[in-house]
């Protein structure tokens, strides 16, 4: 199996002032794609430590990846790094220097000499185009590896990887299917099901159990056995019923648009501890404006009575957060926005706010669909954005079930 090296460089992921994503995806894409990771690193932007990493990873790999470090300022040093550890000259590319030029004086009125810092290029070395930003990539051969300077903006980074991965393949690229699931225990799926999970042996079975995402099953193989990784996927499938909310990259959203869509149904929400995350989860799908009516952020008992037609009596008598409230704030934005659907939900995210009765984690969610009003109290754990992330996710399961029954 190739091997590969991830190196991640930047200050400010060192420093943690950002997450570093772009190894994430690297090494899930690269995993597909027969690679073995051997390590991740996060670099500082030091012209010396680069270089000494960067000759470690020559070492023990084939595939070195870098990402970040390629703009025009003066911390940028990922090309003089990987051209000095490997002895070779950074010669401008004229082509590139005059497009940067004229690029800069199009948006900025001028161009300052550190633009064309960037159209140094490896002796050698091939270019890969950045049809988003301007810092082109690189990759070129060493010693029988393959070494791959990427920017570091992910808008940047992906499109620039994925034009090349084709040629990156092995022999060994990897076949993976994903099953989401929500309201099954992760124990307990794993062990009523065990005869059809471990059914295979050439197929590796993992789980990943989140707050944010429910548990998801992950069945690996080789792709020559693509067929029997299928088999198995589609012999659970219809044992897990409406657990199963998504499939391999579709997220619990997105499969709520597509419902909503393939149904003609609209939706609308009325949020109080979510602080609008349901509706600007939505949101992040584009064309969403075709079922997606609006939403009410309703935090203060004022803006839920007066916005929502919330009764002042139920909110004396029950509090804000039950479903006596959460049903009359469906109620409510269901009628504002003529919406076929409409969602609330009332909870107490913490980390104070909570009672005996109602502790912390709180949280009523309530439905009103074309066949009536469906409502629950949650007891959920965690920190305050975890509460609001699974109350999302809850919300949004909570919609996808009734459209499902609404559709018959
Ligand atoms: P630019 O030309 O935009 O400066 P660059 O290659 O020099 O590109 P950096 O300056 O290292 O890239 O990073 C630019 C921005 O890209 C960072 O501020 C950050 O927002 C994002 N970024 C960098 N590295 C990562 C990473 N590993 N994961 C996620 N985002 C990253």
């Amino acid at each position: 199996m190739k091997k590969a090296i991830i190196l991640a460089i930047g200050n400010e992921l060192v420093e943690g002032l950002i997450v570093d994503t772009n190894s994430r995806y690297l090494a899930q894409r690269l995993k597909e794609f027969g690679y073995y990771i051997v390590r991740t690193e996060t670099l500082p932007d030091n012209f010396d430590i680069m270089v000494l990493r960067i000759k470690e990873a020559i070492k023990d790999a084939d595939l070195i990846i870098t990402s970040g470090g390629l703009g025009p300022t003066e911390d940028d040093l990922t090309r003089e790094a990987v051209a000095h550890s490997i002895g070779r000259k950074l010669l401008k590319n004229e082509a590139i220097a005059q497009e940067l030029i004229n690029r800069a004086i199009k948006y900025y009125g001028k161009a300052p000499e550190s633009v064309v810092k960037q159209a140094f290029v490896i002796e050698n070395a091939e270019v890969i185009d950045n049809k988003v930003g301007t810092a082109p990539g690189q990759m070129l051969k060493y010693d029988g590896k393959i070494i791959i300077l990427l920017p570091g903006p992910p808008v940047e980074l992906i499109p620039m990887f994925e034009s090349i991965l084709e040629k990156l393949k092995t022999n060994d690229s990897l076949y993976t299917r994903r099953i989401k699931t929500i309201g099954i225990p992760e124990a307990v799926l794993m062990d009523e099901y065990k005869d059809i999970l471990y059914s295979n042996s050439r197929i590796t079975i993992a789980t990943m159990a989140s707050y944010e995402r429910g548990v998801e099953v992950r069945f690996t193989g080789p792709i020559e056995i693509k067929d029997e990784i299928d088999y198995v996927v589609n012999t659970l499938l219809p044992k897990l019923g409406e657990s199963v909310y998504a499939l391999d990259d579709k997220e619990m959203h997105d499969v709520v648009y597509e419902l909503l869509v393939k149904n003609n149904y609209t939706v609308s929400f009325a949020e109080s501890c979510t602080g609008g995350l349901i509706s600007s989860t939505f949101v992040d799908i584009p064309g969403v404006s075709s079922v997606f009516k609006g939403s009410v952020v309703a935090y203060s008992n004022e803006a839920k009575i007066e916005i929502l037609g919330v009764s002042k009596e139920t909110i004396e008598k029950f509090g804000a957060v039950s479903e006596e409230c959460v049903i009359e704030m469906a109620q409510g934005a269901k009628k504002i926005f003529n919406s076929n659907f409409s969602v609330a939900v009332s909870g107490i995210a913490g980390p104070s706010g909570g009672s005996e009765k109602k502790p912390v984690g709180t949280v009523c969610i309530a439905v009103c669909s074309p066949n009536g009003i469906n409502s629950a109290t949650y007891n959920l754990r965690g920190d305050r954005q975890m509460i609001r992330k699974r109350s999302t996710l809850i919300a949004f399961d909570m919609l996808r079930r009734g459209i499902i029954k609404c559709q018959g």
